[in-house]
């Protein structure tokens, strides 16, 4: 299934993914698409708020992933941007998979593309401007949840 919205601001972007991670209940798999700067850590921003954390959400380029926690559960988010070997991640990522209570939240998933379920959230952020993106959202019918009404 697909949907999109278009922003125009980096604020509106933030606001559709806090609304978005409001309705994660554990288990899901975001994968975010982008050139640098469409907003991928932007959207993760929204979605971590959304999902319940407190916690400020930067770009974990050089720390490759980074834990925002809610209650019993916890978003994963990771970013395989200039990592030489994704493939040492391909373990963790594989038991996180397994685990009902973690969210996982990928920008630059191509070289893991394998170790993840065909059945996630694809976003796909386009520059349409300085300001404005065109957010595209791919999902199974498994995952409507996450989207319908919103967009
Ligand atoms: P990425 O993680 O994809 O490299 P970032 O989220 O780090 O991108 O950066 C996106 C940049 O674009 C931020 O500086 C943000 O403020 C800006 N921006 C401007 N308009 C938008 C928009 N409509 N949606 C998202 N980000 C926007
Ligand atoms: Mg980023």
């Amino acid at each position: 299934m697909k949907s999109h919205i278009d922003t125009a601001s980096a604020t509106e972007t933030e606001d559709f993914a806090r609304s978005l991670g409001e309705r994660l209940r554990g288990g899901e798999v975001l994968e975010l698409v982008s050139d640098l700067g469409g907003g991928k850590t932007t959207f993760t921003r929204g979605l971590a708020k959304g999902f319940g954390s407190e916690d400020k959400v930067a770009s974990p380029t050089f720390t490759v992933s980074k834990v925002y926690k809610s209650g019993n559960k916890e978003l994963h988010h990771f970013d395989f941007y200039r990592l030489n070997d994704p493939g040492i991640m391909t373990h963790e990522l594989h038991d996180l998979l397994e685990d009902p209570s973690v969210v996982l939240v990928i920008e630059w998933a191509e070289a893991v593309h394998h170790v993840l379920p065909d059945e996630r959230l694809t976003i796909l952020l386009a520059r349409t401007g300085d300001d404005s993106r065109q957010i595209d959202l791919t999902y199974p019918d498994k995952l409507r949840y996450l989207v319908d009404g919103l967009c």
